[in-house]
């Protein structure tokens, strides 16, 4: 017997410092923007909130991925310039305002047919500090779940979790999956799905690009934060002639609140090999930071070389992470389809709105399909899982279809669901009833009493 069998045989492990031990009324897993409105809003209600977070602050992927900018707040308009119509509100619009009032956040920026709005990722994590701490919200930052704590085959009764100290364990009487990856329904067995067939979107890795001189940038592209086709046509040419390595020539390039900066959305990570990767294998999420890396420099020499304004650029840092834009979902009472997407569906149920096209980074450059001066309703059986008891989801590992998930995973509409989900959780709690018997319809209400304006 060789020695690596002999030890895994034999070894036990051992682990004999204290468990911790927890007890909530919600249990909130995640501190992306769902994760956050969904503990804020349970909070606000009078019920005991608490909120778990692998990293040490707030944001997921708008600061650990560094996506940025607060998408899916206004509505498409063939109109060349026609004004931000703004219609999402409720929470969406409070995280927005407060980043704002701290400087945080510019003023609607154009996206092809409509708006975006690009935020400082530190003043996203003080701000969600704040609202936390103001809801009253108890927050475990560095805490990693592990494990489903799982009743009678499928009642959720919280989750196991790795922090420094030891081994840590959180009952709840209703626990939200805001880990976007839906990783406590996959760890208590519930069903899930993984995109078109196992196939997600592209990850990206985002950096931030300093020593710019916007005004000069702006003058020569434009305002529109998607580079025109003279870039397009000069990053294939330069990549196809292999004097730079350019694999994605549809760019998206933000300035942002902070005076000589670049938000830049420009990567489309591959394997080595050619591959799509799959940001859950552990292989696949591996390669994909160390070719972002990779990429992001190219791209930065590209900029610094090619593009007017950027002559004195350099890259400032990346995301934490790589930029994870699907993975595993939730498999959802209801899932919303791709056509209920582009023929802007509505819902007696429907907890949330968005406008957001379809964005697929799906093969050599995103797809967009716009909703014109239009939006759909996601109805709330969405986020009520198939199977398992006391359990809902929030977030972009809601029940969705692999196009209408290119649409439905951007920002404004994750604090969206959280919105609506921490409302859910609170009626769960409160009347001790299961979140699969809440009527959609009764939070649509608690949503508009908090100015959603559904
Ligand atoms: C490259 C890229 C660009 C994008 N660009 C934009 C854009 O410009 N505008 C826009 O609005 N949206 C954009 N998006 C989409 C948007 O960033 C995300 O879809 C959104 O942030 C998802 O929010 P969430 O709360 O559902 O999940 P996440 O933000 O993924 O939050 C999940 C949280 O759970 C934590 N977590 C996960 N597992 C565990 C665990 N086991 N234990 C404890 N904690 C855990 C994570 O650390 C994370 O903080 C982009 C996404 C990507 C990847």
């Amino acid at each position: 017997m060789d020695l690596v069998n002999s030890m895994t045989t034999e070894a036990t492990v051992v682990d004999q410092r204290e468990s911790l031990a927890f007890d909530t009324d919600v249990l909130v897993v995640g501190g992306g923007a769902a994760g956050v409105a969904a503990a804020v809003t349970a909070a606000r209600q009078g019920v005991k909130v608490l909120l778990v977070e692998r990293y040490g602050f707030c944001g997921g992927g708008a600061v650990a991925g560094l996506s940025g900018t607060i998408c899916g707040m206004y509505e498409a308009s063939d109109a060349p310039n026609a004004a931000p119509r703004q219609v999402i509100h409720g929470f969406a619009d409070e995280f927005a305002r407060s980043m704002s009032a701290r400087s945080g956040l510019t003023p609607p920026v154009r996206y092809g047919k409509t708006f975006t709005r690009v935020h400082d990722p530190l003043v996203w994590r003080e701000t969600a500090d704040q609202l936390l701490q103001d809801a009253g919200v108890q927050v475990l930052l560095h805490t990693t779940v592990i494990g489903a704590l799982v009743e009678g085959g499928e009642k959720i009764d919280g989750i196991t979790a790795y922090t420094k100290q030891g081994k840590c364990s959180i009952r709840a009487k209703i626990t939200v999956d805001a880990s976007g990856d839906a990783d406590i329904i996959a760890m208590a067995g519930l069903p899930t799905f993984v995109g078109d067939d196992g196939r997600v979107q592209n990850p990206t890795m985002i950096f931030r690009l300093l020593g710019v001189d916007t005004e000069r940038f702006l003058a020569v592209q434009g305002e529109d934060s998607i580079m025109g086709p003279d870039v397009t046509n000069l990053i294939i040419r330069l990549h196809n002639s292999h004097e730079y390595k350019l694999p994605r020539a549809k760019i998206f390039l933000f300035p942002t609140p902070r005076p000589n900066e670049l938000l830049c959305n420009c990567t489309r990570i591959i394997g080595e090999d050619g591959r799509e990767l799959n940001p859950l294998l552990v292989r696949d999420i591996t390669e994909a930071e160390i070719q972002g890396r990779r990429q992001a420099r190219e791209y930065a020499r590209f900029f610094r070389d090619r593009i007017p304004g950027c002559e004195h650029s350099f890259i400032n840092d990346t995301g934490v992470q790589v930029g994870v834009r699907q993975t595993r979902q939730a498999l959802g009472v209801t899932t919303l389809m791709n056509e209920d997407v582009t023929r802007g569906a509505k819902f007696r149920t429907g907890v949330a709105r968005s406008p957001w096209p379809i964005e697929l980074h799906s093969g050599d450059k995103p797809r967009l399909v716009w909703l014109i001066e239009d939006y759909y309703e996601i109805p709330y059986e969405c986020f009520v899982p198939a199977r398992g008891e006391s359990i809902l989801v929030a977030g972009r590992c809601l029940s969705a279809q692999h196009e209408a998930m290119a649409s439905a995973r951007v920002t404004g509409q994750c604090f969206s669901y959280g919105h609506a989900i921490g409302h859910a959780a609170a009626i769960a709690v409160k009347n001790n009833m299961s979140p699969r018997l809440i009527d959609g319809a009764e939070i649509r209400l608690a949503l508009n009493r908090d100015g959603a304006e559904l």
